[in-house]
């Protein structure tokens, strides 16, 4: 009996479990879809797993077994190739944030989609004895996570070919290329995809950098501080579970600095815990007395923050990297999306949007959830009135101004890079942004702010 594994931001063949249940049934078409639809809301995102699909379809060709990309919506894609195929049951992956799976499987009956676990940390958590609901603060959800038993990784399972293998589209997402005016090719060059390579990341960044990641993490200037493993877990080429796992057997061999790793991984997992009982956390604010915040709309001064032409240097270095090449570091991430909602006042939804459009390791839980936490209307959030000044934070973080000058002195490469990738409409005409007022912008969002904390 054929079966389909659609590969669903899973792009791997190792801890697969929708891969393993498949391949248990006999044999196995993997599928991938490229709905034309995601590529143009979220054109780096799309350009990121484009990337890992060469990958992904040599390594099923080492398996005797073959890649299927087709174009189109799942709704349409997954009745198609089950008449065409004769298979007889899809297998996929669960769990993708906000992603609504009502109604499939109305339209794939009589065969069933069966949806398996991410091989998450989520999911290999201890729960509270006597259960106490979802975790709603980090520290617990961060000790219950560390006491539990995060189980072995799958192995990847033997995978029998088809009779008759059904045709394949070409790699190919012509909606992201036309989303992302700066093209798509600016951005591969900077993406090192596949699963392998995922793996060579990790080893790379245990064998090393690790052992100073408490030190150096929050230093946007200095190269592989961090892991960069976020693109690799957003497409699905790494589990979290085997950076976990193989982290901590890293630290057992005596390897220093894993702990502040874990934790940091942890919080993509509490991220993930969160929209799992709020699903609307990318549009609505987890606190509910936030909805009458008098958020700007999108405005003048928010498309000078998108194209970093604010004037304040860090922010406008930051939102540079972010468009030249789908990157940017934590800690710009934090001073940029402070700078939107409280300098600027704007919503932090407009921030989540941007961020959706332009980040190669777009993860609709960690986004969202970030966003509110730097807002301060999300669970365990950042407190309001905690208002990061990007000059003190740039005096700390980035003293000596290596990260703004890569990015914002003419003749630096990072400059150059920037454009090169920026639309032409951006280059013909500045955004005509006043130089903005810390002073004024922060005692403005904290009488909205008091404004808020006793109404009327
Ligand atoms: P490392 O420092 O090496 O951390 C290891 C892993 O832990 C990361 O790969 C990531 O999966 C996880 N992690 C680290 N910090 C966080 C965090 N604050 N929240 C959740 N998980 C974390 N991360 C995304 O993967 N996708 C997003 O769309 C995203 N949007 C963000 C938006 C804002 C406003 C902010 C402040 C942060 C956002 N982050 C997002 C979190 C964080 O910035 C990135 O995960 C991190 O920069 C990735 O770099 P790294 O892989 O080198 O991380």
């Amino acid at each position: 009996m054929i079966s389909i594994c659609w590969f669903r931001r899973v792009l791997r063949l190792h801890d697969h479990p929708a891969l393993v249940a498949a391949a248990r049934r006999g044999p196995v078409i993997p599928l991938v879809i490229l709905d034309p639809d995601e590529a143009a809301r979220r054109p780096a995102s799309a350009a990121r797993q484009a990337a890992s699909l060469p990958h992904l379809a040599r390594d099923l060709a080492e398996q005797g077994s073959r890649l299927v990309i087709r174009r189109g919506s799942a709704a349409h894609v997954l009745p198609q190739l089950l008449r065409e195929t004769g298979a007889v049951s899809i297998h996929a992956t669960a769990g993708f944030p906000f992603a609504s799976d009502d109604g499939l499987n109305a339209r794939l009956a009589p065969a069933a989609i069966h949806f398996h676990s991410p091989g998450d940390l989520v999911s290999q958590l201890r729960r509270r004895p006597g259960g106490g609901g979802a975790y709603k603060v980090f520290t617990p959800f961060w000790k219950a996570l560390r006491q539990s038993d995060v189980s072995e990784p799958l192995a990847a399972p033997v995978l029998t070919a088809p009779q008759n293998w059904p045709a394949s589209d070409p790699v190919d997402w012509p909606e992201a290329r036309t989303a992302m005016a700066r093209g798509w090719d600016i951005l591969n060059r900077h993406f090192r995809a596949g699963e392998r390579q995922a793996h060579d990341c990790l080893d790379q960044f245990l064998n090393a950098a690790v052992a100073g990641y408490a030190l150096y993490k929050e230093e946007p200037w200095r190269a592989g501080a961090t892991s960069e493993l976020s693109e690799a877990l957003a497409v699905g080429e790494i589990s979290a579970r085997q950076i976990w796992r193989r982290a901590l057997l890293a630290s057992h061999e005596g390897v220093s600095g894993v702990e502040p790793f874990l934790r940091q991984l942890a919080w993509r997992a509490f991220s993930r815990e969160l929209c799992a009982s709020f699903p609307d956390m990318d549009t609505h604010s987890w606190r509910p007395a936030w909805e009458a915040f008098p958020w700007r709309k999108d405005n003048a001064d928010a498309e000078a923050w998108r194209r970093g032409e604010t004037g304040e240097p860090l922010v406008d270095a930051g939102m540079r990297e972010l468009y030249a090449t789908g990157r940017m570091h934590n800690r710009v991430r934090m001073i940029t999306a402070s700078y939107l909602t409280k300098h600027l006042l704007t919503d932090w939804r407009v921030g989540v949007d941007w961020f959706s459009q332009t980040l190669a390791d777009w993860d609709p839980a960690s986004n969202a959830v970030n966003w509110q936490w730097v807002a301060g209307c999300g669970p365990d959030a950042s407190p309001f009135f905690r208002i990061f000044n990007p000059q003190t934070q740039a005096a700390k973080f980035d003293g000596e101004g290596r990260y703004r000058d890569y990015w914002l002195k003419e003749t630096s490469e990072g400059a150059q890079r920037f454009a090169s990738a920026a639309p032409r409409s951006w280059r013909a005409r500045s955004s005509g942004r006043r130089t903005p007022d810390l002073d004024g912008g922060r005692r403005r969002a904290l009488a909205a702010f008091a404004a808020m904390k006793t109404p009327g």
